[in-house]
C-alpha cells in the first residue's frame, strides 16, 4: 500500500525531476486530510521531456513490434499485481468508491491487453500486386505524442493513449490533471520502467505546461481528453505546426425513453440510475438529461425514484456499502450546486435521491446529495450545460420525433441511449447524432474497448478504443512501384 501522504514526481528519460513547488492534493472525502503532493513542473521541464521523447523516437519506432508488445505485457502484469494498492490511492485522491476505482483499473487493463493482442495485425503492411504494379501500404508511428488527461478517470484516460501510442512506435510525454495526479503517476512509472528511457516521460502541471506540450514544434500529435473549451485553446496552439489531433471532449448525453419502455423492469431502471450517478456523475459519457415519452412520464418518475433510493448510498469511498462518494474538488461542487440552485429558483422541483450513510463524513467532505430535477425547460442551464455531477433533469416529450429532436438539440454528441422495445429503440438510435448510442443501457455499462469510442459535433475529433484507437497513432505510408512509371499524357 502507498503511504498516506505520498509525494509523486514527473520523470524525463527515466530520471525523476524535482520541482521547486509541490501542491497538496486534498482527500475530497476528508478535505482536512492530505492524499498526497504533486509537483508543479515548468515549461522548461516540458521542453526537456519533449526533447527526450524526440531523441528516443527513431530507435523506438524501428524496433520490432514484438519487442514493444512484450514490454507492454510486462507492464500490464505489474499493474495487475499492484491493483489493491492503486485502487486505494485512486479512491483516496479522487473520491470514487473502491469498487469504482477497481473498475477503472480493470477497463485500463482490458484496453492495454486488447492493444497488445491487436497491434501487430493493425500495423501489418498491406501489399497489393496486380497488372499495374506493386504497392505497399505501411503504417508508421507518427513521432512525439503529447498526451493530456483529465481528473475524472485519470488511469483509463491516460492508458487509453499510452498503450496504442507506444505499441505503434511513438514516444510520449504525458501530463495528467493536477486534480488526480497520484495513482496515474504510479501506473505511468510502471509502464515507463519496462520501456527504454525516454520512450514515456511524465510532467505535472496545468495550463502553462499544457501550452508547451501543445505548441512545441517537435510534437507531432496531441491526444487530449478534457473540456471542449480547453480543446479550443489546444487546436489553436496546434495550428502553427499542423499537429495530428485526437480530441475526446465534453458531452451532454441524452437518454431517450420511448413509450414502450417497461417502467416495471427493475433491472433496467437500476441501469438507468447507474448511468446517471456512477462516479457521482463525473463521467463524460454519463446520461445527463433524460427525456421520457409523456405517456409513461409519471410512472417513470415514480419508479425511477424507487430505483434511485435503493441503489444510491452516499458516503466515505472506503466504506464498502457506499455506491457514490464525494465530488472530486470544491470548484466542481460549486458548479453543480449553482446549476441546481438556478433551476430551483426558476421553480423546478429538486428531489433528493438515495441515502446518506456517513453523516459526519458527508458534512466534512465535498459531497452533494444526488437529485433529480423536474419541471425544467430544454433551454435551462441544468439541461443545456454539462453538469458533471450527481444531478439529472427528467423532461417529457411527445412522440419519437420530438424525442429525437430534443436529444439532438445540443452542441455535443458523445454518447446517448435509447430505452424501449429493442427494434424500435434501434430505429430511433440510428437518428441520434452521437459517437455511440446504447440500447437499454448507458454510460460505462455499455462501453466495450473492442469498439471505437469518441464524439461527434463539439464532443471531439477522432476515436479511441478498437482498431481505430490503434490506427489513430499511425500515419499511412504508401510505397508505390507502378509498372508504367511515366504518365502517357505528358509529352516527351
Ligand atoms: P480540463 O479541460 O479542464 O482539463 C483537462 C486537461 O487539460 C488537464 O490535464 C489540464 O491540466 C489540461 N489543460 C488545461 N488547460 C490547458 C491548456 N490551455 N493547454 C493544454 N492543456 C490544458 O478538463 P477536466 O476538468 O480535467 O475534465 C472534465 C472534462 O473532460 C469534462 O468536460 C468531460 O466531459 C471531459 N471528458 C471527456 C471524456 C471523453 O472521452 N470524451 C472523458 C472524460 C472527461
Amino acid at each position: 500500500m502507498y503511504e498516506q501522504e505520498l509525494t509523486v514526481d514527473g520523470f524525463i528519460h527515466g530520471e525523476k525531476i524535482k520541482a521547486e513547488t509541490y501542491e497538496t492534493r486534498e482527500n475530497p472525502a476528508h478535505p482536512k486530510q492530505t492524499a498526497g503532493f504533486s509537483p508543479v513542473n515548468t515549461e522548461e521541464d516540458a521542453v526537456r521531456a519533449i526533447d527526450a521523447a524526440d531523441d528516443t523516437f527513431l530507435d523506438w519506432t524501428n524496433r520490432p513490434v514484438d519487442d514493444r508488445i512484450e514490454r507492454m505485457r510486462k507492464a500490464i502484469q505489474k499493474i495487475k499485481d499492484a491493483t489493491p494498492a492503486i485502487k486505494e490511492l485512486l479512491s483516496r485522491e479522487h473520491g470514487k468508491p473502491l469498487y469504482d476505482a477497481e473498475g477503472e483499473i480493470g477497463v485500463s487493463l482490458a484496453w492495454m491487453e486488447f492493444a497488445c493482442d491487436n497491434v501487430e495485425e493493425v500495423l501489418k503492411s498491406e501489399v497489393n500486386e496486380d497488372e499495374n504494379g506493386r504497392t505497399i501500404i505501411a503504417r508508421d508511428g507518427i513521432g512525439v505524442v503529447s498526451a493530456i488527461s483529465p481528473w475524472n478517470y485519470p488511469l483509463s484516460l491516460s492508458t487509453i493513449k499510452i498503450a496504442p501510442a507506444l505499441l505503434a512506435g511513438n514516444t510520449m510525454v504525458l501530463k495528467p490533471s493536477p486534480y488526480a495526479p497520484l495513482a496515474v503517476t504510479k501506473v505511468t512509472e510502471m509502464i515507463a520502467e519496462e520501456m527504454p528511457d525516454g520512450v514515456l516521460n511524465l510532467v505535472h502541471g496545468d495550463a502553462d505546461v499544457g501550452k508547451e506540450l501543445t505548441s512545441n514544434p517537435k510534437v507531432a500529435k496531441i491526444a487530449f481528453t478534457g473540456g471542449t473549451e480547453t480543446a479550443k485553446h489546444i487546436m489553436k496552439a496546434a495550428a502553427d505546426t499542423i499537429k495530428n489531433l485526437t480530441l475526446e471532449l465534453g458531452g451532454n448525453d441524452a437518454a431517450v425513453v420511448l413509450s414502450d419502455f417497461d417502467v416495471n423492469d427493475e433491472q433496467a431502471m437500476r441501469r438507468m440510475v447507474i448511468s446517471n450517478f456512477l462516479t457521482a456523475g463525473q463521467i463524460c459519457m454519463i446520461a445527463k438529461r433524460i427525456y421520457v415519452d409523456r405517456s409513461i412520464y409519471d410512472q417513470f418518475v415514480e419508479k425511477y425514484k424507487e430505483a434511485a433510493d435503493q441503489w444510491i448510498r452516499v458516503g466515505d469511498p472506503f466504506n464498502e456499502n457506499v455506491t457514490i462518494g464525494p465530488i472530486n474538488n470544491k470548484q466542481q461542487v460549486d458548479h453543480v450546486q449553482k446549476l441546481v440552485d438556478q433551476a430551483a429558483d426558476k421553480g423546478a422541483k429538486v428531489i433528493k435521491l438515495g441515502t446518506i450513510l456517513d453523516e459526519d463524513v458527508f458534512e466534512e467532505g465535498y459531497f452533494m446529495q444526488p437529485t433529480m430535477v423536474l419541471g425544467v425547460d430544454h433551454e435551462d442551464p441544468i439541461v443545456e450545460k454539462e453538469q458533471f455531477g450527481p444531478t439529472v433533469p427528467i423532461l417529457p416529450f411527445d412522440g419519437d420525433e420530438q424525442g429525437i429532436e430534443l436529444a439532438n438539440n445540443s452542441i455535443y454528441g458523445l454518447t446517448s441511449s435509447v430505452w424501449g422495445e429493442e427494434e424500435h429503440a434501434v430505429k430511433v438510435a440510428r437518428r441520434i447524432q452521437a459517437g455511440t448510442t446504447m440500447i437499454n443501457t448507458a454510460a460505462v455499462q455499455g462501453l466495450d474497448v473492442r469498439y471505437p469510442f469518441g464524439g461527434v459535433k463539439q464532443s471531439g475529433i477522432g476515436r479511441e478504443y478498437g482498431e481505430e484507437g490503434l490506427l489513430a497513432y499511425t500515419d499511412t505510408h504508401v510505397i508505390n512501384i507502378p509498372n508504367n512509371k511515366d504518365l502517357p499524357y505528358i509529352p516527351e
